[in-house]
């Protein structure tokens, strides 16, 4: 038996069966590649969903996490701690926010701005107790808590899991007016990803994001973004709401923020919405603990000093090219924004798992979304090297 194989049986045999991973065993990884336990090199062309956007063991951020190790870990937020005092004014600067609260997750990010944006609707909006409406979108992925799978739209997710938390509507995706028809008095916010990436990349209509941000203001609504996957460069600006000169109510960070090191999710807001908890109301054990907040805030440096965004627009540009030029009649279309690179294949070709398999045996990372969409996000490190080294192998892939 393999070595692969021994380690994904044991792995298997006492692990939940909740994943269906490929099959590789992954040991050590540098920038962009990834060696398994046989000693083969893959180009990681997913880096874990947009966490290891920095390219793996950054040795900025490497550095920052061991100095950090020596000083001091946790202590919890029953007392402060300097690096959370930092990290919180250089966060809040970046984005043009107030107020932070770090988590660890991506999924209690969003929880958390769904219970914050709960209190401003019954404080500030006065909406009558336990009424208040979040509207989401259909095709939607925000993470898998209860709550956070209550306003899923994915059977599926949710569907032996009830009862769920209510308080949700549902509107599609990339339509303004939807959203606007179906605000009530009892509305307070919009939840929304500016570009679909679980969904299967689906980028909405240009525009789509400033008509919310109208219609929100015009109804008195909470905009709030899951920048999650697509924030922090992932698309060509720090930000994807830059690409449209809008600015959220609130804001939700998570994978990238944690330098492709460690878990550290965050919510933003002006001062009157998170300025609204008191003692008690939230909290989480590790959430801003000082070696999380060092190693989020080298992560943000190396973004700025690297130019990480601006390189993710002209490599994804250049990406998206590339994969367009092979011309491949499996494939309906190639979208994307930055390097975060949605292919789409054509129905009844049974899926694109089977195509993410192949591309592992020829040495490329990648995972299938949403049934039929390959999703290419490495790295923003990447070269144009590293690129046309990947396009070879797809191109050989998707060959007929
Ligand atoms: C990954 C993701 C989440 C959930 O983050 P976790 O860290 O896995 O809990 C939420 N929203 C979006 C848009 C994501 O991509």
């Amino acid at each position: 038996m393999t070595l692969t194989q021994q380690f994904i049986d044991q792995t298997d045999r006492q692990g939940a069966n909740n994943y269906h991973p490929l099959p590789i065993v992954t040991e050590t990884a540098e920038g962009c590649w990834i060696t398994d336990v046989e000693g083969r090199r893959y180009l990681d062309m997913l880096s874990a969903y947009s966490a290891v956007s920095h390219g793996h063991r950054h040795p900025r951020i490497i550095a920052a996490a061991h100095k950090q190790l020596d000083r001091l870990t946790l202590t919890s937020r029953a007392f402060y701690n300097d690096e959370l005092a930092y990290l919180s004014e250089e966060l809040t600067a970046l984005c043009g926010m107030d107020k932070s609260l770090l988590m660890n997750s991506g999924a209690e990010g969003v929880d958390t701005a769904v219970k914050v944006a709960r209190k401003w609707g019954y404080r500030v909006k006065n909406v009558p107790r336990y009424e208040a409406e979040i509207i989401v979108c259909q095709g939607n992925f925000h993470g898998r808590t209860t709550t956070v799978i209550s306003f899923s739209t994915e059977e599926h997710y949710k569907h032996d899991f009830g009862p769920l938390t209510p308080g949700f509507r549902f509107v599609p995706y990339g339509d303004a007016a939807a959203l606007e028809a179906a605000i009530t008095p009892n509305t307070i916010g919009f939840l929304v990803e500016p570009i679909q990436g679980e969904g299967g990349v689906i980028v909405p209509p240009d525009g789509y994001l400033k008509q919310v941000r109208e219609i929100c203001d015009r109804h008195n609504v909470l905009l709030m973004l899951d920048e999650i996957q697509v924030g922090l460069g992932r698309t060509g600006k720090m930000f994807a709401y830059q690409h449209e000169n809008i600015q959220p109510d609130l804001l939700i960070l998570g994978k990238a923020l944690g330098g492709g090191v460690y878990p550290v999710s965050a919510v933003l807001s002006k001062a009157p919405i998170l300025g609204l908890l008191t003692p008690g109301e939230h909290g989480s054990t590790f959430g801003g603990n000082p070696l999380a907040c060092a190693i989020a805030r080298e992560a943000l440096c190396v973004l700025q000093d690297e130019n990480l965004p601006q390189r993710a627009a002209e490599m994804g540009e250049y990406l998206m090219d590339g994969l367009r030029a092979i011309d491949s009649p499996l494939v309906q279309e190639v979208r994307g924004k930055g390097l975060l690179v949605g292919v789409q294949l054509r129905p009844g070709l049974g899926g694109a798992r089977p195509y993410c398999e192949k591309l592992m045996d020829e040495g490329v990372l990648c995972k299938e979304t949403h049934e039929d969409v390959i999703r290419f996000a490495p790295p923003l490190t990447i070269n144009r090297e590293e690129i046309d080294w990947a396009l070879e192998r797809v191109a050989k892939v998707l060959k007929v």
